[in-house]
């Protein structure tokens, strides 16, 4: 196993890092709110592929979540996290306190595009605000060659991905696949605040989307695929909806007809948590 260094610093981080970029280093970047499972891993085992240096951060970001919103409950273990993250080959982990990353409030925004219309950039206002304040920062600090992201959060790699393109951010960004459980539930630090009954049902979201899929497939019309994922989750599980919805992906608008490919993405409220999770469907012709 190689050695994991830990950081708490954006200074402590910067002078390793600048130590590593003078023997010519690639660093691959994996930004991260912790509680880690083998999703956050498997980009880690991306960017080693692809990179001499692992750089993971892990912070829960105060400004992505809405008054009302789990930054209280969402589950933290900085110790477990460490372990895991020294074992998947991280070189360097960045673990920064709020006070670190928002010393003080300057009320410049950043405020992401057309693209946050739907999804949960509806049903979480400002939520992207937030996350592109956070990311700029942190791509700023890691300055990374290239930076790994989740599918399972389709809509944020979807606004990242344009803003490092609009803004001639310097990182690469690079998609990896949804890691599920056996059963296919999405791979997510908030399932842990599911019930065991909730949990047994939580499956029901990957088989409704998939079924969704085949409906597109068959050439459905958008609203009807949507109402039948819907009623799919709600038939066989407690959680309540909170938007199933059939996006072109990556522009993430209802215009379905020049894209090649849509999204099904949905998000589903249960008795402590919501889950979000998606099906990327390809066109054809
Ligand atoms: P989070 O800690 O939930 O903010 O996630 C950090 C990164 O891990 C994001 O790029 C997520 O999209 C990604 N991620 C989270 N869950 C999964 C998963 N099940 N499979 C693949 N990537 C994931």
């Amino acid at each position: 196993m190689k050695e994991l260094t830990i950081v708490h610093t954006i200074q402590e981080l910067q002078e390793l890092l600048n130590g590593h970029r003078r023997q010519g280093l690639t660093v691959g970047y994996v930004p991260t709110m912790g509680f880690l499972h083998e999703g956050h891993l498997s980009l880690v085992e991306q960017a080693r592929q692809h990179n001499d240096l692992v750089v993971m951060s892990i912070f829960v970001n105060p400004a992505q979540f809405g008054p009302g919103e789990d930054f209280e409950a969402y589950p933290r273990d900085a110790q477990r996290d460490a372990g895991l993250a020294a074992e998947a080959g991280v070189d360097i982990l960045f673990m920064p306190s709020a006070e670190e990353m928002y010393p003080q409030e300057g009320g410049i925004r950043i405020l992401p595009g057309a693209q946050a219309a739907e999804l949960c950039g509806a049903s979480r206002p400002g939520h992207f605000d937030g996350v592109l304040k956070v990311v700029l920062k942190l791509f700023n600090i890691v300055d990374p060659d290239r930076s790994y992201f989740g599918m399972k959060d389709a809509q944020q790699l979807a606004i990242i991905e344009t803003f490092v393109r609009d803004f001639n951010l310097r990182t690469a960004i690079v998609r990896v696949p949804t890691v599920r459980e056996q059963d296919g539930l999405a791979k997510s630090s908030r399932n842990v605040h599911l019930t065991e009954l909730e949990r047994m049902e939580a499956p029901a979201i990957q088989r409704a989307l998939q079924k969704g899929a085949l409906l597109v497939a068959e050439g459905a019309k958008v609203k009807d695929i949507e109402q039948q994922v819907a009623d799919a989750i709600v038939k066989n599980s407690s959680g309540s909806i909170d938007y199933v919805s059939l996006l072109a992906y990556p522009a993430l608008t209802r215009d379905i007809d020049n894209t090649n490919e849509v999204i099904i993405a949905c998000a589903v409220k249960f008795s402590k948590t919501r889950l979000i999770d998606n099906i990327i469907i390809p066109l054809k012709g």
